[in-house]
């Protein structure tokens, strides 16, 4: 089965994704409610959130880091990612051109 993609790109090739910082992460479960794409799951043992499905997470989205009290969600650089999705964006098409070129299928 294909694998997710975001503008053609294999999702697993962007890192995107929240990270938690245990120390700071309470538990309070609202990260979990307020994103309906399963990325968390809540450690019920640990009382911690954990990001579980980290490719679940919409590429450059970051609407749940401000709502978290106690600041424990952190995102990459987005200027960074943003870059990196531009070069993954250009060697795609340059694959396809390639592909092309040699009459096979992109
Ligand atoms: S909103 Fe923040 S403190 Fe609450 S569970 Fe999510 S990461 Fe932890
Ligand atoms: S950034 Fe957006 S998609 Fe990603 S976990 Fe937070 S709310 Fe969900």
């Amino acid at each position: 089965m294909a694998g997710r993609t975001y503008l053609g790109i294999p999702r697993e090739r962007i890192p995107w994704a929240p990270t938690i910082d245990p120390d700071a992460c309470i538990g309070c479960g609202d990260c979990l409610e307020m994103c309906p794409n399963n990325v968390f799951v809540l450690d019920e043992d640990e009382g911690k959130m954990k990001v579980a499905t980290p490719d679940n997470c919409i590429v450059l989205c970051d609407k749940c880091g401000p709502l978290c009290a106690t600041e424990a969600i952190s995102f990459p650089e987005k200027e960074e990612t943003k870059k990196l999705l531009q070069r993954l964006l250009r060697e795609l098409r340059e694959a396809t051109l390639a592909a092309a070129a040699q009459g096979g299928a992109p």
